[in-house]
């Protein structure tokens, strides 16, 4: 049976330019990159030109690039790592009240979770509502800025509907309340895990101190993902120490940051698919834009009632205003539940997905459309298509034939 894929944004296939990279360092050139021999060093040159890779793509210096084993384990490092700074001596944030963190409504599970279990913890976790469309409130962002406020976390590009918040406003805002108070802190981290295929993620430029990437989202490979740490030079040169605590203790790699023997075919893939990515990005989100508008007028004709959750057709996909990403289309269709639309487009050969496939298997209802002010009942009838590389037109023509059956 043809099947087609429209679930780009739960994660994409391995470039086959990627696979030829990474296949020599699982077998040949297999060392540990810490032993002092050849092997070793042929392995931690790979690691080395791979982070050198990453670094620059970014405008970062190599040190500022920690691998992890994915985004969610990198999204942990900001949050709890930060937290864990508090800890020690010299944070400036009052041991005698709580610290505060600040995250939007609509973050990822990883983020979300993990502010949720800190907050079990007793750290003071609050959440900046969005509006219809997703945007975070910045007034309501700088009005919860205290001085017990360690880190601001905020999603660059939301995975369920594509929002692109603006994180170089939100970067100047920080930027502004740490002058007003001569503090290094509070830090600004951002998942940028969807963002980084389609917009030019620059930390120094957005205002960001950390920032998290993805390999499986970019056609890389899964189990591989980064945090941006800014300014790991300057401390390191300075004997400092870092505003991020590991969580993961041991031999010492990654700058001490995350312990573990490293994943190098992982990395040399991460690294290419990056590489890759930014190649693609202005032509991609411009293709792909078009795809999603040509999808969604055809959409309109065989099912008149669905609604789109944002109103990202007929935006520019690429460049510097895109505000939505171009290739998330969220749709709401008010007479049929989720749940029955993706196991039926599935039974017909179509992969589509109701909010992030990142939480459990078992159907929930997306947290993410409830708190762009929908009720649950909305929720509960929106679907995401989200499109890739391999997407074409054909493959549109075939998935809008089996919606028309699947509402029939
Ligand atoms: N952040 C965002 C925005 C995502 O979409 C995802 C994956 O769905 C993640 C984080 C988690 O990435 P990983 O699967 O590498 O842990």
């Amino acid at each position: 049976m043809n099947r087609i894929y429209l679930d780009y944004a739960a994660t994409t296939p391995v470039d086959a330019r990627v696979l030829r990279a990474m296949q020599p360092y699982f077998s040949r050139a297999f060392g540990n990159p810490s032993s002092l021999h050849s092997f070793g060093q042929e392995a931690i040159a790979a690691v080395d030109v791979s982070r050198e890779t990453i670094a620059k793509t970014i405008g970062a210096d190599f040190r500022e690039i920690i691998f992890t084993g994915s985004a969610t384990e990198a999204n942990n490092l900001a949050l709890r790592g930060a937290l864990n700074w508090v800890k020690g001596q010299g944070s400036g944030v009052r041991k005698n009240k709580r610290p505060r963190i600040i995250i939007s409504a609509i973050e990822h599970e990883s983020v979300r979770e993990t502010a949720y279990a800190l907050r079990r913890d007793g750290v003071e976790v609050i959440e900046i509502p969005v509006d219809a469309q997703g945007f975070v409130d910045l007034k309501k962002l700088e009005a919860a800025l205290n001085p017990q406020t360690v880190l601001v976390s905020i999603i660059y590009a939301n995975n369920e509907v594509g929002t692109i918040q603006r994180i170089g406003e939100i970067g100047n805002m920080i930027q502004k309340y740490r002058s007003s108070r001569q503090s290094e802190y509070p830090f600004l981290h951002t998942d940028a895990v969807q963002a980084f295929q389609f917009l030019d993620c620059a930390p120094l430029e957005l205002g960001v101190d950390l920032m998290t990437l993805s390999g499986h989202k970019i056609y890389g490979p899964k189990g591989i993902g980064a945090l941006y740490i800014k300014n790991q030079i300057s401390k390191i040169k300075n004997g400092g120490g870092s505003f991020v605590k590991p969580l993961i203790t041991g031999g010492g790699q990654e700058f001490g940051f995350r312990s573990g023997t490293e994943n190098v075919p992982l990395i040399v893939g991460f690294a290419k698919a990056v590489e890759m990515a930014v190649s693609y990005r202005i032509k991609e989100g411009k293709r792909i834009a078009g795809l999603r508008g040509y999808f969604w007028n055809a959409l309109q004709k065989i099912a008149p009632s669905a609604h789109l959750t944002v109103p990202c057709v007929n935006m520019a996909g690429a460049g510097e205003n895109i505000r939505f990403l171009p290739n998330i289309l969220n749709i709401y269709f008010p007479d049929h539940s989720a749940e029955y639309m993706v196991t039926k487009l599935d039974i017909l050969g179509a992969a589509v997905s109701s909010g992030s496939a990142c939480h459990s298997r078992a159907h929930q209802s997306s947290y993410v459309i409830e708190a762009m002010g929908f009720p649950r009942a909305r929720a509960e009838r929106s679907i995401r298509f989200s499109f890739g590389r391999q997407t074409t037109k054909k493959d549109i023509n075939f998935v809008l034939k089996k919606i028309q059956a699947a509402i029939q």
